[in-house]
């Protein structure tokens, strides 16, 4: 058991108290996500949290699926849900259970409060339960059947569960307190009827438990010590901690703790949002990679250890805020640079034919695989042939100041090699250039106006005849607004979000390549070939992870707590 070195925070706190106090003999959480949508990065920082702590504290997590509301769960969501947890690394062995599990369980304690008065069937219609709420400022008002024998709740709500009345005219509620200031403690409902089919239980059930009847049952039945959640239930805690007073449930009980949750700039975590993103086709799938799902951020490239350095580094704190998209992308490009071999792309290539080397002649350069670490996985042979490819804005026919790369006169650095010096370009009628021609020198030969040699600034290359076509789809943030509300799609989403690069050029000793396979491009970013590329014929298609630095941030001129 050891946490020493782990960073501090308030959740470590209180079990480290509750440990030394005896209260708990060791640490249990649970994962408990309702199967009606794909998990995102927000669940992400749960699953680390909840998985995390059990880990360092040599405990137990059980993943639940809270599947109480049988509407809106399908068994594609339970699937996914588990190939995400279990990517992210984490494993809840032979621990996987359902609250659906426990609906008998669930019913059993329902009979019992209303047995010892703690709850009664109420028939007021679902707008004059709500009526008489109350709100904020004013108390509710007692429903005319909070008075209710427990003899009667009792038979109603027996009866209710045989399907004897129509959905919406009764439902069982918690008798607490309707002047309590919490509105969570106003007699809430525990079981509502509903006549839908579930995914487990099929039609055997025309009840359905609450969340928060079931949530703190169903941990306390797992015996889960310390109950994770985020902060919108703190007002839910004298609840969870009343149901379970109230059925005398044996100590010790689940101890409910809240953080914030996870808000990331430019994105949007709501599963309703999410959806709609979806179904109205505007991202290719639950998996498009501009998303934040889970299934997203492994197509797109990320790995799981990437996403876990990420939520170790923001942490979890009290308070809900936002968090910048940089430290997402910053954990990604940390992760993957000792890991990834480079090798050079040209995404937009424009044709350069160097005139001092012979047709047919390739210069073989070496270059490591690991600027960093050349030792590491040897070298790659790069071939300088008289024909290559650059980015078509590493040149420019009218230079701009302080434009150090390749212009009429001017030089540029190939990466690995050696200088070209433009002397001349052709273009097309519409005054696009469609060849660039240089001469190769050893040295810098330009000077500035005191003489001084310029130091050109590197460009990358590949070779024309020897590089292979291949289709690059860049990604950008998929809002233009930093905290998107989603309810105004049209102008909220970038429209830029996805760029294809058909033409792209990849240099040849990057070798065949596969699924899965990353690489970082020389001055371009980190990328992965796409987990469909291949499967329609085509060239090998790349999805990029993440650009090297933030070019978006340094363009808008902000300076932030960046990571
Ligand atoms: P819903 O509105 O459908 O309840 P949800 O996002 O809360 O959506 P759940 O499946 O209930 O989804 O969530 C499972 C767990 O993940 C919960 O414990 C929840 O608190 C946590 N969680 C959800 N969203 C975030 C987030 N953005 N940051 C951190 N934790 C989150
Ligand atoms: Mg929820």
């Amino acid at each position: 058991m050891d946490t020493e070195d782990r960073p501090k925070n308030f959740i470590r706190t209180f079990i480290d108290e509750d440990l030394a106090s005896g209260r708990y003999r060791g640490v249990s959480t649970r994962f408990p996500p309702e199967p009606n949508g794909y998990l995102h990065i927000g669940h992400a920082k749960s699953i680390c949290l909840n998985f995390g702590l059990a880990k360092d504290y040599g405990g137990r997590t059980n993943l639940r699926f809270d599947d109480t509301n049988p509407a809106k769960e399908e068994v594609e969501y339970v699937d996914s849900i588990q190939e995400d947890v279990r990517w992210l690394g984490f494993d809840w062995d032979d621990r996987l259970f359902y609250a659906s599990d426990y609906f008998e369980r669930l019913y059993e304690c329902a009979e019992r409060l209303i047995r010892d008065g703690w709850a009664y069937v109420c028939d007021l219609a679902p707008d004059d339960m709500k009526a008489y709420r109350g709100t904020l400022t004013e108390p509710g008002k007692d429903s005319p059947w909070r008075g209710r024998a427990a003899e009667e709740s009792l038979d109603l709500f027996r009866r209710m569960r045989a399907g004897e009345f129509p959905e919406g005219t009764r439902c069982l509620r918690a008798r607490i307190d309707m002047a309590s200031p919490n509105i969570n403690m106003r007699d809430p409902a525990i079981y509502r009827i509903k006549k839908a089919e579930h995914h487990r239980t099929g039609d055997r059930w025309v009840i359905y438990p609450m969340y928060d009847y079931a949530h703190c049952v169903s941990d306390a039945i797992e015996g889960i010590s310390h109950s994770i959640c985020t902060l919108e239930f703190e007002d839910h805690r004298p609840l969870y901690d009343w149901f379970l007073e109230k059925l005398d449930w044996p100590q010790p009980r689940p101890r409910q703790i809240e953080f914030a949750r996870l808000n990331l700039e430019y994105t949007m975590m709501s599963k309703r949002r999410l959806l709609q993103l979806v179904k109205e086709g505007r991202v290719d799938g639950w998996d498009d990679p501009r998303l934040p799902t889970i299934a997203a951020i492994r197509r797109r490239g990320f790995t799981p250890s990437s996403i876990r350095l990420f939520c170790e580094r923001i942490g979890v704190a009290k308070k809900d805020s936002w968090i910048e998209l940089e430290w997402l992308e910053k954990a990604v490009r940390d992760d993957l640079n000792p890991a990834v071999k480079r090798v050079m792309a040209v995404l937009d290539p424009v044709r350069v034919v160097i005139e001092n080397l012979p047709e047919g002649r390739e210069e073989r350069i070496s270059a490591p695989f690991f600027p960093d670490d050349p030792d590491r996985m040897g070298h790659r042979d790069l071939f300088l042939t008289r024909e290559i490819f650059i980015e078509r804005d590493d040149f420019m026919k009218e230079p701009v100041p302080g434009f150090l790369r390749l212009s009429p006169g001017r030089e540029a650095r190939l990466r690995w090699a050696a200088y070209v010096k433009c002397t001349g370009w052709e273009e097309d009628a519409e005054g696009r250039v469609t060849l660039i021609r240089c001469q190769l020198g050893q040295e810098p030969t330009v000077v500035d106006a005191k003489g001084k040699p310029v130091r050109p600034n590197i460009i990358h290359w590949v070779p024309a005849p020897l590089s292979r076509p291949v289709a690059v789809r860049l990604y950008d943030r998929l809002f233009r607004v930093e905290r998107p509300t989603g309810e105004n799609l049209d102008s909220e989403l970038n429209p830029e979000s996805l760029v294809t690069m058909s033409e792209a050029r990849l240099e040849p000793s990057a070798g065949p390549v596969a699924p899965w396979d990353r690489f970082q491009f020389e001055r371009l970013g980190y990328f992965m070939v796409d987990p469909a590329s291949g499967r329609d014929g085509g060239p090998p298609l790349f999805n990029r992870i993440v650009a090297l630095k933030d070019g978006w941030v340094r363009k808008a001129g902000r300076k932030r707590n960046r990571p």
